[in-house]
């Protein structure tokens, strides 16, 4: 077995947390992290460091500390101003290398999966990738990674005995941020940069956002399932009406019907709206995972014992098609009364 660069008799006792931001603000699945890493490192007694790279984001560090962390590792460079592999791996290796961190985390998204794997790599360490839980074991200093395989068939605790840090990767939206204390108080420290140009061979010539969705963030949810038939048009309207996003089960994705990142479940988006409306869908567990979290849900099946009337707090047994129409016409009503 390939030893780690550093050993777990070398590591230091904290909980490291890379954070990553976007227009002047932290992404949510760094402060879902933080969150998390505050709870497992209350428990075990250990620090919560975040390490934070970019150009011009001083004030992300307070944020961090307002939501959890006991100390940034702040690292400001003209060189940073966008993600480019090179320069952030850089960085982000010789400052783990000189704190030697028992555990590091990072968000499950694009670009904390590509840093994740180049560090992994570097340090000659494990990574769990998209984990849906974590456990610190102090006893026996280990991180317990849940991490679903086979494409969500299976759910495996992955622990890593032998080498550090521990790194994992986190998926968005399956933690719930802590309410910013901004009477909390840490640390900033300055990490020393020796980048230079010649060590970043990626250039941003133009940046070109997508038009893409992120339903993990929407406030209402309307969800459909086999049982609309592929009929999104109806959902999509309820949606508008109601300021919220349409989701979907697996069917009707691999169907066809509607795009992939708006699939909701284990192996698609985990949401938390205050309100998912969940229409022609059965419930199976797969799907359920993904709505967990929401604060209110409405379930519309034509079978009375469909299993998600068991996660539902409002049941209604009927037919999309009737019951779809009725809601689109009374929202309609109600919203053209109030114009
Ligand atoms: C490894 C793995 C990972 C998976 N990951 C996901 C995932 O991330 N997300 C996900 O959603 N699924 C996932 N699945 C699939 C999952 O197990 C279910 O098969 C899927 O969620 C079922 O989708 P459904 O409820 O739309 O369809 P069905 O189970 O076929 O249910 C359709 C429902 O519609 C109702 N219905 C039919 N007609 C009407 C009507 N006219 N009006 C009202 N109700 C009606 C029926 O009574 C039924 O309850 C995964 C499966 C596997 C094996």
């Amino acid at each position: 077995m390939v030893a780690s660069i550093y050993t777990p008799a070398e590591e230091n006792k904290a909980i490291w947390v890379y954070l990553e931001h976007e227009n002047g603000a932290l992404e949510n699945v760094s402060l879902e992290m933080l969150a998390k890493a505050r709870q497992l490192a209350d428990q075990a007694g250990w620090p919560v460091v975040s390490l934070l790279l970019g150009n011009g984001i001083r004030e992300l560090g307070e944020q961090a500390i307002a939501h959890g962390a006991d100390e940034v590792r702040l690292a400001v460079h003209p060189l940073l101003e966008h993600f480019t592999i090179e320069a952030y791996a850089h960085v982000a290796y010789q400052a783990l290398l000189e704190a030697k961190p028992g555990v590091f985390l990072l968000g499950a998204t694009p670009n904390g999966r590509d840093l994740a794997g180049r560090l992994a790599v570097r340090l000659r360490t494990g990574l769990n990738a998209d984990c849906t839980q974590l456990r610190l074991d102090p006893e026996a200093d280990v991180l317990v990674c849940e991490v679903s395989g086979f494409g969500g068939g299976v759910l495996a605790l992955i622990e890593m005995k032998h080498h550090r840090p521990q790194m994992a990767t986190v998926r968005p939206g399956v933690f719930d941020a802590l309410v910013p204390d901004p009477k909390r108080a840490g640390d900033v420290i300055p990490i020393p940069l020796d980048l230079t140009e010649d060590m970043v061979h990626t250039r941003v010539v133009e940046r070109v956002t997508g038009e893409g969705v992120d339903i993990s963030r929407a406030e209402v949810l309307v969800a459909g399932g086999r049982g609309v038939e592929g009929d999104f048009a109806m959902l999509t309207e309820l949606a508008r009406l109601l300021g919220g996003e349409v989701g979907a089960t697996r069917p009707p994705v691999d169907e066809g019907h509607i795009e992939r990142e708006r699939q909701v479940g284990q192996t698609g988006v985990v949401c938390s709206p205050r309100v998912a409306i969940c229409c022609g869908i059965s419930g199976a567990f797969h799907f359920v995972v993904g709505v967990e979290k929401a604060g209110t849900v409405i379930a519309i099946n034509a079978d009375p014992e469909a299993p998600i009337f068991d996660h539902a707090d409002f049941c209604i047994v009927g037919d999309v098609q009737q019951v779809l129409p009725a809601l689109i016409r009374e929202l309609r009503q109600r919203q053209g009364a109030h114009a």
